[in-house]
């Protein structure tokens, strides 16, 4: 799994940083993409994410930065005659959003957007993957939410498969991918080789958010947590007014979550390459870095 962050900036762009988005892509080439500002399709191209391969849109809240590049993409999709739908999903008032999108009506798509609006805590299981959410304090209809991957088979016994004298070969291979087999004439089930059930990779984004402490659990043993911080600590009563975070409240949530990663984003102009929320936050959460666009990051599992 792998996070691309396409644009990392804060209410407007800069020449640095594109407006929020970020795309998830899966081990099967499928890309989810965690909001979609102004410009996001252009980002895309510039990194080699192709937009033909989205599946799925989530959109944190309706203010302006978060979702004003849908209208692009979803047209150059049906330029390039995708056929496939694609599916947003959002906070109640996605689909008014949509509709607004698509009714001038300038171009007939050729694809069917599908529409989910979710609510506080809401649990999404897609198969691949659940989506969970939680309504923040940012404003109405703001979610954050997390992907988690289900649970994986345990790890592979070697020696005890050794010891049940099962043969290498196909016979591994059955029992590894869960099949049970028959060995001299007794049949054998994968859990006699398979360890305990070892947990999938799990990513939390925080959308636009003030401090908010349920964030924390909803971000708990979070593989990465990804969490704006529009302010320093310094400018702490700024991110109170506007219901934004300062580095050291993402860092607080990474550290309560028990996250392994975190990747502070929504950076203000002001901040330029953002160093100072880097050390900020690192004072109680070091395993911080401060996202840039085009950065990359390879997702792996926890064992
Ligand atoms: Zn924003
Ligand atoms: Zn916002």
């Amino acid at each position: 799994m792998e996070l691309v962050f396409l644009g990392t900036s804060a209410g407007a762009p800069t020449v640095f940083r594109g407006l929020p988005s970020v795309a998830l892509r899966f081990d099967d080439g499928s890309i989810c993409l965690l909001d979609c500002g102004e410009g996001t399709q252009r980002q895309m191209m510039r990194c080699n994410v192709s937009f033909m391969s989205v599946e799925r849109i989530i959109i944190s809240h309706f203010h302006c930065d978060h979702h004003m590049g849908l209208s692009g993409l979803l047209q150059t999709m049906n330029l390039n005659n995708r056929e496939k739908s694609i599916e947003i999903i959002g906070p109640k008032g996605t689909k008014e959003l949509v509709e607004h999108v698509l009714e001038p009506g300038y171009f007939r798509l050729g694809f069917d957007i599908i529409v989910y609006e979710a609510g506080d805590k809401d649990t999404l299981d897609l198969g691949k993957y659940t989506i969970k959410t939680i309504e923040n304090n940012h404003c109405k209809n703001s979610l954050s939410f997390c992907i988690e991957e289900p649970m994986r088979r345990g790890k592979f016994n070697l020696q005890r498969a050794k010891e049940l004298g099962i043969p290498e070969g196909p016979s591994y291979r059955k029992l590894q991918n869960g099949e049970s087999i028959v060995w001299n004439g007794k049949r054998i089930e994968p859990d006699a080789v398979l360890g305990p059930q070892r947990r999938g990779r799990k990513i939390c984004y925080s959308g636009d958010t003030a401090y908010f402490e349920p964030l924390s659990s909803l971000a708990e043993e979070s593989d990465v947590l990804i969490h704006e911080a529009t302010f320093s600590e310094e400018e702490r009563s700024g991110a109170e007014t506007f219901k934004h975070s300062t580095a050291t409240d993402a860092a607080k949530i990474a550290m309560l979550a028990h996250a392994k990663k975190l990747f502070l984003t929504h950076i203000s102009g002001r901040y330029g390459a953002g160093k100072e929320l880097e050390r900020e936050a690192r004072k109680i959460f070091p395993n911080t870095t401060v996202a840039e666009d085009f950065m990359r990051y390879d997702v792996r599992y926890p064992e």
